[in-house]
């Protein structure tokens, strides 16, 4: 099953990530994304690779195990 990564020291808190997958991505106080899940099923692969492809400064990965 899928793997993600975050790169929180990218990461701006723009939040793209959330409007896609609000299941697997947040942002927390300090305006750096969190994840939700570290593991996805692969029927989710595709929603979650469109989330990562929104973010501005590419903090995401989809990675295979
Ligand atoms: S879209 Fe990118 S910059 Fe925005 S919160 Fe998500 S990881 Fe951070």
């Amino acid at each position: 099953m899928p793997r993600l990564t975050a790169d929180v020291e990218l990461c701006q808190g723009y939040g793209n990530c959330t409007t896609t997958a609000s299941d697997v991505y947040d942002v927390d106080d300090d305006g750096k994304v969190v994840l939700l899940r570290q593991i996805i099923d692969d029927a989710d692969r595709s929603r979650v690779e469109e989330a990562t492809r929104s973010c501005p400064v590419n903090a995401l990965r989809v990675l295979d195990r």
